[in-house]
């Protein structure tokens, strides 16, 4: 049975920004993709995915908590399987995807154009699902419907997911990175 899913929540990577998170040398066995990097982060910090679902999706990817990660070159990896439940956002996996953008709050051209992409292809999937920004989901202490920036409890994904989708989903300038 597909898994419902509610919520679809951007993160970034709070790695450097214009670190693609490539590791040794282009083109040979001993290149490690941005996914793979992130995961032995996630296995470092005890994350383990389903076995069943690891033997069919993605087996080199034992610990990986984001369904997605988006590369500095564009490229879009997947991480988790989609009915996979996720580890990326405390109190919200049972029922959201993950997407990471590799960066911290500026990321390249190549990088929103797949967001918008891979976000617009989500939303005609998920019709129902709301997109939002891992730290929209920091609980509204004060109580008046509005998390606020002195809420937030990561400041990930680093800009205002709300409005990039208001603004139709381009670019950010004040959040690009040249590449
Ligand atoms: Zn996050």
């Amino acid at each position: 049975m597909p898994r419902e899913i509610s919520l679809i929540v951007i993160h970034c990577s709070a790695s450097p920004n214009g670190d693609s998170l490539f590791r040794g040398t282009p083109g040979t066995p001993s290149q490690i993709t941005p996914a793979q990097t992130i995961d032995a982060w996630h296995k470092a910090r005890g994350f383990k995915r389903d076995a069943a679902m690891c033997r069919i999706w993605n087996p080199d990817l034992r610990s990986i908590g984001y369904h997605f990660v988006l590369y500095s070159n564009g490229a879009v990896a997947t991480g988790r399987a989609p009915a996979e439940i996720g580890a990326h956002v405390a109190g919200f996996n049972q029922k959201s995807l993950g997407v990471c953008l590799v960066g911290t709050d500026r990321f390249t051209s190549a990088q929103w154009d797949s967001l918008r992409v891979l976000i617009t292809g989500l939303q005609k999937s998920y019709p129902s699902a709301r997109v939002v920004g891992h730290r929209d989901l920091s609980p509204d202490t004060d109580g008046d419907g509005v998390v606020e920036p002195r809420e937030w409890l990561k400041i990930c994904p680093g800009f205002d997911v709300a409005a990039w989708i208001a603004g139709g989903m381009q670019a950010i300038s004040a959040h690009l990175q040249e590449d």
